[in-house]
């Protein structure tokens, strides 16, 4: 998504105009163009352009829990400043702020929302999807889909730090039958 912005960069400070965004943009860096819809405001600064809005988009990710591969509906917040590399007016090249990783508009007054996009799109990603809140997952034994429906091997899934007490338990139960039977 570029804009062209020289008009913005020759208004008074404070100038705001409106975009809405609908467009295919790489935002995870996979090769496969996403759908990005929303709107971005631009505001202009003292120093270049306030970029704010909010996109919305659907990426396929995989539940951390049962690993099945869905859509998760990712909300891109965007605050960046960009800084133009010229002056509009003139034409005569301008210092940029000495910070790694500030956008910048170009010599031809194009303002490009991709990075910017694809950067906070990368940080709205979870870190752990669940397809659901209430996601089963998956049985460590069997590996079926509890979603699904429970498995046969309910037994085997006790933790085995547990597992000896569990033995004790029913050792436990053994002894004190057998004590009942000589009674
Ligand atoms: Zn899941
Ligand atoms: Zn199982």
């Amino acid at each position: 998504m570029e804009i062209n912005v020289s008009q913005q960069l020759k208004a008074h400070i404070g100038y705001v105009r409106e975009y809405d965004i609908e467009d295919y943009i790489d935002i995870l860096g996979i090769g496969v163009d996403i759908q990005v819809e929303g709107k971005v405001k631009l505001t202009k600064t003292n120093r270049g352009l306030l970029v704010q809005g909010t996109l919305r988009a659907k990426i396929p990710v995989e539940c951390s829990r049962c690993l099945k591969v869905f859509e998760f509906p990712l909300i891109i917040k965007l605050e960046e400043e960009y800084f133009p590399v010229i002056d509009v007016n003139s034409g005569t090249p301008l210092e940029t702020p000495d910070e790694i990783g500030i956008f910048t508009i170009d010599e031809h007054h194009i303002l490009d929302l991709n990075e910017a996009i694809r950067q906070n799109a990368l940080l709205a990603v979870p870190m752990k999807p669940l397809c659901r809140a209430d996601c089963a997952g998956l049985c460590q034994t069997c590996g079926k889909d509890l979603n699904k429906g429970q498995c046969d091997c309910e037994i085997s899934d006790i933790d085995p730090r547990w597992a000896k007490l569990v033995n004790l338990a029913s050792a436990g139960k053994k002894v004190k039958k057998h004590k009942k039977e000589m009674e």
